[in-house]
């Protein structure tokens, strides 16, 4: 255990009512190295969000006392911006919008897999520019996600050996969906940081280069990786036989 673990000072706090579940998450956090807190309902767990500082939330959805869009709604008016990933048995696309649109950022149905969820957890600190990769052996120019794999130095993206044939478009929308792994990335975000905030088209240039880097990528023969829409918001990568 002499390897420079350094997760050590994240905390996280669970919000979550069935006991055996926040065991069960808060069990697989410790043995990562987090500090966890849990919180049986909305409204202790509100409190204690706004009284508190963590790095990242797990937020149930169904809870007594404040539901979790209400938590969610509320910490975010009070000005707390921490990361929140959603922890919902609800899965329509209306609610999943409304989560996120309640101020969200990534949301998990349930059941699911621990792994799955230790990935979002890692990708959410990750994200928030809070994180010490530590993972040996990684080259830091190449983004990886499944079979896919991104050289940031000579702009070659390779999918299951392949190399893609894309427009430089194509290729940043890519890197940046590898960069957020799992997350939802809104039309609104992709504008900001790939075209950049002085460009004055309209957002349907995005589906447009979304949608040919999708047909791109289902293409290639063998390959399980899509871009789902996410109607309302945005878009996510996923690889189509992992749940
Ligand atoms: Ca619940």
């Amino acid at each position: 255990m002499d390897q420079g673990v350094m997760i050590m000072n994240h905390r996280i706090l669970i919000v979550e009512d069935e006991t055996t579940l926040a065991n069960l998450i808060s069990y697989n956090l410790k043995q990562k190295g987090y500090s966890v807190d849990v919180e049986k309902n909305g409204a202790q767990g509100y409190q204690r969000i706004i009284t508190e500082s963590y790095h990242l939330i797990l937020l149930d959805w169904m809870l007594p006392e404040m539901d979790g869009v209400e938590v969610c709604r509320k910490i975010r008016r009070h000005g707390v911006s921490t990361p929140i990933i959603m922890l919902t048995a609800k899965s329509t696309e209306e609610e999943i919008i409304e989560g996120l649109n309640a101020g969200a950022d990534d949301y998990i149905s349930k059941p699911f897999s621990v792994g799955e969820l230790m990935a979002r957890v890692g990708a959410a600190l990750r994200r928030s520019g809070d994180f010490t990769d530590t993972q040996p052996g990684g080259d830091a120019n190449v983004l990886r996600f499944g079979e896919l794999a991104l050289n940031r130095d000579t702009y070659i993206a390779e999918l299951n050996g392949q190399v893609l044939d894309l427009r430089p478009k194509e290729y940043e929308i890519l890197a940046y969906f590898l960069q957020k792994p799992g997350m939802v990335v809104s039309r609104d975000e992709m504008l900001d940081r790939i075209w950049g905030y002085d460009f004055m088209g309209d957002q349907r240039t995005i589906d447009v280069h979304v949608s040919s880097l999708r047909k791109k990528l289902e293409g290639v023969e063998g390959n399980v990786i899509t871009i789902e829409s996410i109607r309302g918001v945005g878009y996510k990568l996923i690889q189509s036989n992992v749940r």
